[in-house]
């Protein structure tokens, strides 16, 4: 990805969703929520209301460069640093994307929290997954783990994903993020459990930290308690690893390389396997690179429980 993409980046290996061009919809960081667990850091503006501060002309733009190659991806994914739904302009680019571009599946990753509005569920309906959140029923504990927009609720936001169900004829997945001692209780996990039945999702997907989250005290669930977990929900998927996407190939010569490394690790913290994935230049260009990087000042590392995590400074 060139730098030369304001609102494109990657392809980045999701683990979800395979080969992945992400759009970012958003500034940096504009959310509904802060969730503590959020990996690209606090949010900036916390919003419920849509704008164009991104506007969709450009972003618009910048697919019909990016994509005139037709290179070979297997998503188009509306995500990154914030919550895409609060683009005014996105029913736009997925009109255009469907016109120009559909032998492209589109996927949205959404907080989930603004479908109680018609607006916005009408904006969606042409997406071919949508990737929701929720990871609170009780007010306390979505206080706690999300600290949103003081307009939100918990029911409503349920309630605006049931009428989504009903309305959105494509693929709904729900994925829940578990913060050990917050939304791991006994109580809580039912409340979920209950909640993700009445949504009717088509899968439910099960997550917890593996790169560092925005608070530091947020720790991964532990093997040993996964399965406590897991026996409230069933039918549930666990989300793989990237080991088990395919690598596409990038071109590579230093310079580029080192772009790369910056467009893919601002949007969210990544190892050097991680960053493998995306870039398979091997191993020592990519230390060599991010060395260089840290030499700069332009990247920090940090040392996790999945190895050293590498992010923009
Ligand atoms: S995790 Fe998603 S919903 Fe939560 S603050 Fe970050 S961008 Fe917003």
């Amino acid at each position: 990805m060139s730098k030369d993409y304001k609102y494109l980046f990657g392809p980045v290996p999701s683990r979800r969703l395979g080969m992945s061009l992400g759009v970012d919809l958003v500034l940096p960081k504009t959310c509904s929520l802060d969730c503590v667990y959020c990996e690209s850091g606090r949010t900036t503006v916390l919003t419920t209301q849509c704008s164009d501060d991104v506007p969709s002309g450009e972003v618009i733009q910048e697919l019909s460069v990016y994509l005139s190659s037709h290179p070979d991806l297997d998503y188009i994914t509306f995500s990154g640093c914030g919550e895409p739904l609060l683009n005014k302009g996105i029913s736009d680019v997925v009109r255009f994307l469907k016109s120009q571009f559909s032998e492209y599946s589109l996927a949205l990753l959404t907080n989930g929290t603004l479908f109680y509005r018609n607006e916005i569920r009408k904006n969606v309906l042409d997406i071919d997954v949508i990737v929701a959140s929720l990871d609170a029923v009780s007010e306390n504990v979505f206080k706690q783990v999300n600290r949103p927009d003081p307009g939100l609720d918990p029911q409503t936001i349920i309630k605006g994903l049931i009428d989504l169900r009903q309305e959105f004829t494509h693929e709904l997945w729900l994925e829940i993020f578990i913060v050990p001692g917050l939304n791991d209780t006994h109580e809580e996990l039912e409340k979920l459990s209950e909640a993700a039945r009445n949504i009717g999702a088509d899968r439910i997907q099960l997550n917890s930290l593996d790169r560092p989250g925005t608070e530091t005290w947020v720790k991964t669930l532990e093997p040993s308690e996964r399965q406590r977990v897991l026996d409230y929900f069933s039918g549930i998927e666990i989300i793989g690893t990237h080991a088990e996407f395919e690598q596409k190939k990038l071109i590579s010569d230093e310079k580029d390389v080192e772009n790369k490394i910056l467009g893919l690790i601002k949007r969210r913290p990544c190892t050097v396997e991680d960053i493998e994935l995306s870039i398979p230049v091997g191993k020592p260009l990519l230390k060599s690179c991010l060395g260089h990087l840290c030499d700069q000042g332009l990247v920090t590392s940090e040392k996790q429980k999945r190895g050293e995590f590498y992010r923009t400074t």
